[in-house]
């Protein structure tokens, strides 16, 4: 863990003596899942984790049977998934003397977080909950009065670099890399691994220099925006063709040596999580990219401010309006038609 001192010291403490639950709130990319799995191995482990036992091991790569992570299978948790939830948590443990149940990106559940709260309120006493979101939005007040809160702060730049150069990234490199990733370590590393960073972070900022009034330039400015975001998918890819390589490898030979039906059954739902998981991180990836690409052009329109060329209230009014599309974009999925209105909006400010 990178940069979390505080939050790992109390889930360090906790684990001795753990509540029935937890929520670990914090943006993403600050290793929240890292630390649930990690405090999950000490909770499920026969000599309280840290130990690189079998068990820890298993867990730490959520394949212990007593640690069930409920990934959101579509924009959110659904309510079969919550049902199902509640169903596990009253379960005993199959191999240890806990359950635990891990909850993802609950500030998206809305719908089904109802449907939670009484299990999370009175779990069988072997059962706890670990819930992540990114912030705590008013449907999610109740439960996190429930749990007790785990903090999880956006890494500094310094945090940041120490941790590109200390895996090989070039200093200068790991620099301009870690201002653009928003105190997220795991975009810092998919940025560092993309060729691209600079010329796409050069289109963002380059925006308001180019707008010259005409609708024209602003279509083609959304579109070739459009056409870097469509790039930038490309190292998330490679890795995840790599990761399905390796998936289809490894079930290839597990059922060339048990070949059984039910071998055979596991190795297709394991594919079609890989799937989905890959699925969702292409998702957030682009929105990731997005929203670096708005705080790029954010910062510029605040340079120009500063540079004289542009009246602060104008500037003002075109951060204004580049945050609240970006703030937006959580629940929103029409990314073209929204970027070419924005760059329309901040036109006619100019
Ligand atoms: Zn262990």
């Amino acid at each position: 863990m990178v940069g979390q001192a505080q939050a790992v010291k109390a889930l360090k403490a906790a684990a001795a003596k753990p509540v029935h639950a937890y929520l670990l709130v914090g943006p993403a990319g600050t290793g929240k899942m890292d630390a649930a799995l990690a405090f999950a191995a000490m909770l499920v482990c026969p000599n309280g984790g840290e130990d690189g036992c079998e068990t820890c091991r298993r867990a730490l790569e959520g394949l212990h049977p007593d640690v069930v992570v409920f990934e959101r299978e579509g924009a959110a948790l659904s309510m079969d998934q919550a049902l199902e939830a509640t169903r596990l948590a009253a379960r005993s443990p199959l191999e240890s003397n806990r359950t635990v149940v891990v909850l993802p990106d609950l500030h998206l559940a809305r719908d089904t977080v109802p449907a939670l709260l009484k299990t999370i309120e009175e779990p069988p006493a072997s059962t706890v909950f670990l819930a992540l979101a990114e912030f705590v939005p008013p449907e999610l007040v109740t439960i996190a009065s429930r749990c007790v809160r785990v903090e999880f702060r956006p890494l500094t730049e310094e945090q940041l670099i120490g941790a590109l150069v200390a895996e090989g990234v070039p200093p200068q490199r790991a620099a301009p890399i870690a201002a653009l990733a928003g105190g997220r370590l795991d975009r810092a590393r998919l940025l560092a691994n993309d060729p691209g960073t600079e010329a796409r972070r050069r289109a963002w900022e380059e925006v308001p220099a180019r707008l010259d009034g005409t609708g024209a330039t602003a279509a083609l400015l959304a579109q070739e925006l459009l056409e870097h975001l469509k790039r930038s998918a490309e190292p998330l890819t490679a890795r995840q063709e790599a990761e399905v390589a390796l998936l289809a490898e490894q079930n290839a030979r597990q059922l060339a040596a048990v070949p059984s039906r039910v071998a055979q059954s596991a190795a297709r739902t394991g594919v079609q999580e890989l799937g989905a998981r890959h699925k969702r991180e292409q998702r957030r990836q682009r929105t990731d990219e997005l929203r670096t690409g708005l705080a790029v052009l954010a910062r510029a329109y605040r340079d120009r401010v500063v540079a004289g060329a542009l009246p602060g209230q104008h500037g003002a009014e075109a951060v204004g309006l580049i945050d609240g599309l970006s703030a937006d974009l959580v629940f929103n999925a029409g990314e073209q038609l929204a970027l070419q209105a924005l760059l329309v909006r901040l036109d006619r400010l100019a």
